[in-house]
């Protein structure tokens, strides 16, 4: 199959050619035709699978031939969980949309509102917007939703993660009720059913393979280590595997920075990203990342949500996350588009529980490699049970602290 067989526009085309792809993936040869068509899409898809053309293409053809309102209204909608992921859906419209004479903008949080008024007033026809900012305008009245024709959820199952269900049904409530919608989203929780069924009209329903799987194209190892030695053993591996982009997880904000610090210490140049960091210092660094000047990305679960970095070939879980889909999430940054990645983690004495939980996920155990002169020290776990089990007959617990205890 070809993009040609679409009917897109030469314009569109063009601007297809020139980012050398030269056949839609999976999710584009079911989206495409079904957007053209004006039918509601319920896609299941991964970041990876070339969703966001499978959505951004057919729209941009869908407004450029067809006129919209004088004084250029908003005529497309796209929302996203997250400023990162805004700022690329953003860019894949400016790229894809290169040649035609659409004007979009991005509406987000962390950064100054009075540009974004500006712009709105100026006439608009695509915004891509995360909800709290969106929002934010519908309050201070210096957005008009009333002649959006097409409505993208992107990474639904995301925003019902971090608790947008009620700013999107807001939203939602403010668009006219005639319009085409699409959602896009990795998982179908019964949340996500609910609320397809909510605002979909006889969708069409794409699901496609995720773009790789744990076991296949990525390469796991565990490097068990003491937790006060992993960042001697991460800048270790790093610097004789010569390994030149490498996108590092920490649990914490606090974890991630203090990792970055020190890896620019050790001489290796690192950035820190992580929801407290500015929106401008975000996309520096992720800019300098996929440039090649920063050489370690080190981020939070949340911050690296729908990052558009492909074919990394290094992921490190510096800390093993606390939710075992997330490691899943962790590693599918690596080893995209066919080509092969490795998932390292660095696991200490107190994450074992959360490495069986991960396993038990996996269907799978990960193999174990002790990298020499960095072998856990047998006597810590000795010390540390010992430990915990002095404080706890010392302290009476508190009812409280029972059932915290009981309930993890
Ligand atoms: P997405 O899943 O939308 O985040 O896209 C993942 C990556 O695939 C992006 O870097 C796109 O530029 C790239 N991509 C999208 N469509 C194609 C295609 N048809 N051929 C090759 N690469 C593509």
């Amino acid at each position: 199959m070809s993009f040609n067989s679409f009917g897109l526009s030469a314009k569109i085309l063009r601007a297809i050619a020139e980012q050398g792809y030269t056949e839609p993936t999976p999710i584009q040869s079911e989206a495409i035709p079904a957007v053209l068509n004006g039918l509601d899409v319920l896609a299941g898809a991964q970041t990876g699978t070339g969703k966001t053309a499978g959505f951004t293409l057919p729209l941009l053809q869908l407004l450029s031939t067809s006129v919209g309102s004088k004084n250029r209204q908003i005529r497309a909608l796209i929302l996203v969980p997250t400023r990162e992921l805004a700022a690329q859906v953003a860019e894949s419209v400016e790229i894809y949309g290169r040649y035609l004479h659409l004007k979009s903008t991005v509406i987000l949080g962390g950064v100054g509102i009075k540009p974004q008024i500006d712009k709105l007033r100026r006439g608009l026809d695509i915004v891509i917007a995360t909800p709290g900012r969106l929002l934010d305008h519908v309050s201070q009245r210096t957005i008009n939703l009333s002649k959006v024709e097409i409505l993208v959820l992107d990474e639904a199952d995301r925003m019902l993660d971090m608790g947008f269900i009620r700013d999107i049904r807001k939203i939602i409530a403010l668009l006219p009720a005639k319009r085409q919608n699409l959602l896009f989203s990795a998982t179908f929780s019964n949340e996500i059913k609910k609320l397809a069924n909510s605002f979909l009209h006889a969708p069409k329903t794409i699901q496609v393979a995720r773009p790789n799987t744990a076991t296949e194209l990525v390469s796991q190892v565990i490097h068990p280590v003491d937790s006060k030695r992993k960042r001697e053993l991460l800048s270790l591996l790093i610097k004789s595997g010569k390994w030149e982009q490498v996108l590092d997880f920490t649990r914490t904000k606090h974890g991630a920075n203090r990792l970055s610090k020190q890896l620019e210490q050790d001489g290796i140049r690192s950035s820190a990203i992580h929801g407290n960091k500015s929106q401008g210092a975000r996309t520096r660094a992720l800019d300098e990342f996929k440039r090649g000047i920063v050489r370690v990305l080190v981020a939070t679960d949340i911050a690296a949500r729908g990052l558009d970095i492909t074919q990394l070939p290094h992921v490190v879980n510096f800390d093993l996350p606390n939710v075992p889909e997330d490691y899943v999430h962790r590693i599918g940054r690596t080893g995209r588009a066919g080509s092969e990645g490795a998932a390292v983690s660095l696991v200490c004495i107190d994450e074992h529980k959360l490495l069986r939980d991960i396993e038990k996920l996996l269907k799978a155990e990960i193999p174990k490699k002790v990298i020499p002169g960095f072998e856990p020290d047998p006597s810590i776990k000795a010390q540390d049970l010992k430990l915990k089990r002095q404080q706890q007959s010392r302290r009476p617990q508190r009812p409280q602290q029972q059932q915290r205890r009981r309930r993890r």
